[in-house]
C-alpha cells in the first residue's frame, strides 16, 4: 500500500496515559542522578509555572528539567525513552499556539540554562548559539560591531532562538529578508534515540536532502535542538522609518498592495488599527495618532541613494491612497520609539482587556480589505471586540480578540470566532498560520488547507524521525477522524 493510500489512523500518534506515581518517582531519581537535584523540578508547585505559554491552552508537566549541555539533553531523552514518557522542549514559553504545552504531561526540557553564544565569526558572517539564547541578546552582542541577526519577532526581548527554530518564527523585518529558516545554516540535534547529530553545517547549500529546512518549524515533534548556526549580516548603510496615517482602513490596505506590486519592497510594513493605536499610544507615547483608522509603520534600508529613492516612491503611493500624513522619523530616538510602540502592542492591549486571543492567518495582500471586513463582521456576530496589529507586507494578520475568561461562554465564542477567521483565510487562498505555528491551537484547522493525503505524508515523516512519537505528542496533526469532521464545522 502506498503512503497516500494508507489510512491516517494507522500512522496517527498513540494517546499517552499520564505517568503513574511509581514511574514518576523512578524517572525523577534517574534524572536527579544525571542533572543534580536543583535542576529537576517535580513538585506541583514547582512545575506550575510550566503549564502554560502565551496561548490560551494549559496542561501541567510531571517533571521539568533544566539541562546545561547537549550530553545532559541526550541523557534525558534516553531516560524518557526507557520509561516511554513524552518529552516537550521549551524555550521562553512565548509561543501563541500551545507548542510548549505538555498535553500528556511527561518531561518538559526547559532551555533557560543553555543560553550561551558559543561563537561569532564576522569574517564568514555566522554565529553559533545554544537554543536558550534570547533572540535580542544575539543582536545586542553583534550590533556594536556593525552586524545584525535579522529574524526579529515582536517578542524578541524574551523568546529564544531555539523557540524561533521550533516555530520558524518571523518578525517585522522578515518581509524582505525571509523568516528563521532563511537565516539558519545548521543545527545540532538530539534524536529520539538520544543520539547527538549535526544537520546542515557552516557552508551554504549542503548536498542531499534539506534536513535543516525540514526540522525548522517542526515544533519540537521531530528532534530537540541543542545548537544553532545562524547567518548574520552587516547592518545596512542607511535606514529610514516612517508612519503613514489613514482615515479609512481600506486605503491603508490598498497602499500595502500597491507598494509591493510596484516592486518596492521595504524592510518592513506593519499595520495597526484604531483600537490598537489607542492602546499603544496610551502605553508608549510614541506619537501615534489615536483618532486614525489605521497607521502603516514602514522601514526602508540599504544604500543611502536607494533608500532615498524608495522613500520617495513609498510616500507618493501613500499620498495617492489618501494618507492624511506621512511622517518620517527625525532621528534614531524617534525611530526606536515608533518600533517600541509596535513591538509592545500586545502588552499594551493588556490596558484595555484582561485577556486576549491572538489569531495568526495569512492572506494574499490584495485580499486584506475583504478579510479585515470579514474579521470585523465575525467578531461583531460573536459580540467580541477585536483589534488588528500585523505584518501587513506579508499579508500576515494578527486579529487580537478581547475577552474575559470569567464571563461564562466567552472563551468558547472566542474559539469559534477564531476558527471562522481561519476559514476565511483558507477560502481566499491563504494559510492558517503565518508564523505562530500549529501547536494544539490549529490542529483541526490543518484540514482546511491540507488533504488527507498531504497530512498522511507529513505523518509518515514524523513517524520516520520519531517512531515512538515521544517528542511533543498531541501537536500539529488533526486527531484521527477529525479532518472530515472539521470540514463540516
Ligand atoms: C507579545 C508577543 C509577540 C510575538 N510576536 C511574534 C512575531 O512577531 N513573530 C513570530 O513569529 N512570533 C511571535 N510571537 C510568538 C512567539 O514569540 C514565537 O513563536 C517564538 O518563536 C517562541 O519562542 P519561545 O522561546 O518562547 O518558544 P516556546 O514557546 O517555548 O516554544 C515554541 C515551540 O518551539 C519548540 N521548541 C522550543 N525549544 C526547542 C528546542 N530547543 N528544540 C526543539 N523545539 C523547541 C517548542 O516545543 C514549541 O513547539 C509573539 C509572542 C508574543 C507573546
Amino acid at each position: 500500500m502506498s503512503i497516500v493510500e494508507q489510512p491516517l489512523t494507522t500512522i496517527a500518534e498513540p494517546l499517552y496515559a499520564r505517568m503513574t506515581d511509581t514511574t514518576k518517582a523512578l524517572v525523577v531519581q534517574e534524572l536527579q542522578q544525571t542533572l543534580g537535584k536543583a535542576h529537576v523540578l517535580h513538585t506541583p508547585y514547582d512545575v506550575a509555572l510550566y503549564e502554560y505559554d502565551a496561548s490560551i491552552e494549559r496542561a501541567r508537566p510531571d517533571i521539568v528539567v533544566l539541562p546545561s549541555n547537549n550530553q545532559e539533553v541526550a541523557a534525558i531523552v534516553k531516560i524518557a525513552s526507557r520509561y516511554q514518557v513524552p518529552v516537550v522542549p521549551r524555550g521562553a514559553g512565548t509561543g501563541l499556539s500551545g507548542g510548549a504545552i505538555p498535553v500528556y504531561g511527561g518531561i518538559v526540557i526547559a532551555f533557560a540554562r543553555m543560553n550561551r553564544i558559543l561563537s561569532i565569526d564576522y569574517d564568514n558572517l555566522r554565529a553559533t548559539v545554544e537554543p536558550g539564547v534570547v533572540n535580542i541578546h544575539l543582536s545586542q552582542a553583534i550590533n556594536p560591531h556593525g552586524y545584525a541577526y535579522i529574524p526579529d519577532p515582536s517578542s524578541q526581548r524574551s523568546c529564544t532562538i531555539g523557540g524561533n527554530v521550533g516555530e520558524n518564527a518571523g518578525g517585522p523585518h522578515t518581509l524582505i529578508y525571509g523568516v528563521t529558516t532563511n537565516h539558519v545554516l545548521g543545527l545540532e540535534i538530539v534524536t529520539p534515540e538520544g543520539e547527538i547529530v549535526e544537520i546542515g553545517g557552516e557552508t551554504y547549500d549542503m548536498p542531499g536532502y534539506d534536513l535543516t529546512g525540514l526540522l525548522i518549524g517542526s515544533e519540537g515533534t521531530l528532534c530537540i535542538v541543542t545548537k544553532i548556526i545562524v547567518r548574520i549580516v552587516p547592518v545596512a548603510e542607511a535606514v529610514k522609518t516612517m508612519i503613514a496615517v489613514f482615515d479609512v482602513m481600506e486605503d491603508a490596505s490598498n497602499t500595502v498592495s500597491e507598494i509591493i506590486a510596484t516592486g518596492v519592497i521595504p524592510a518592513a510594513i506593519e499595520m495597526m488599527d484604531q483600537m490598537i493605536l489607542q492602546a499603544v499610544e496610551a502605553d508608549t507615547h510614541a506619537g501615534y495618532p489615536m483618532d486614525a483608522a489605521a497607521v502603516l509603520l514602514m522601514e526602508t534600508e540599504g544604500l543611502r541613494e536607494s533608500v532615498d529613492a524608495q522613500l520617495e516612491q513609498i510616500v507618493a503611493i501613500c499620498e495617492k491612497n489618501h494618507a492624511r500624513v506621512v511622517r518620517i522619523a527625525a532621528d534614531e530616538a524617534e525611530r526606536q520609539l515608533l518600533w517600541a510602540g509596535r513591538k509592545n502592542a500586545f502588552g499594551a492591549v493588556g490596558r484595555i482587556s484582561p485577556e486576549f486571543y491572538v489569531q495568526d492567518g495569512v492572506v494574499p495582500r490584495t485580499q486584506l480589505p475583504y478579510v479585515l471586513h470579514c474579521i470585523s463582521d465575525i467578531c461583531q456576530r460573536y459580540n467580541l471586540k477585536v483589534g488588528n496589529v500585523f505584518h501587513a507586507g506579508d499579508g500576515n494578520l494578527h486579529p487580537l480578540i478581547l475577552f474575559d475568561a470569567q464571563v461564562p461562554g466567552e472563551i468558547e465564542r472566542v474559539r469559534l470566532a477564531g476558527h471562522e477567521i481561519l476559514e476565511i483565510c483558507a477560502a481566499v487562498g491563504g494559510s492558517i498560520t503565518g508564523e505562530h505555528g500549529v501547536g494544539i491551537e490549529k490542529q483541526a484547522e490543518m484540514a482546511l488547507i491540507f488533504s488527507e493525503a498531504d497530512l498522511r505524508i507529513m505523518q509518515q515523516v514524523r513517524t520516520a524521525w520519531n517512531p515512538q512519537q515521544l517528542f511533543n505528542p498531541g501537536k500539529l496533526f488533526p486527531l484521527p477522524g477529525r479532518c472530515a469532521e472539521m470540514r463540516q464545522l
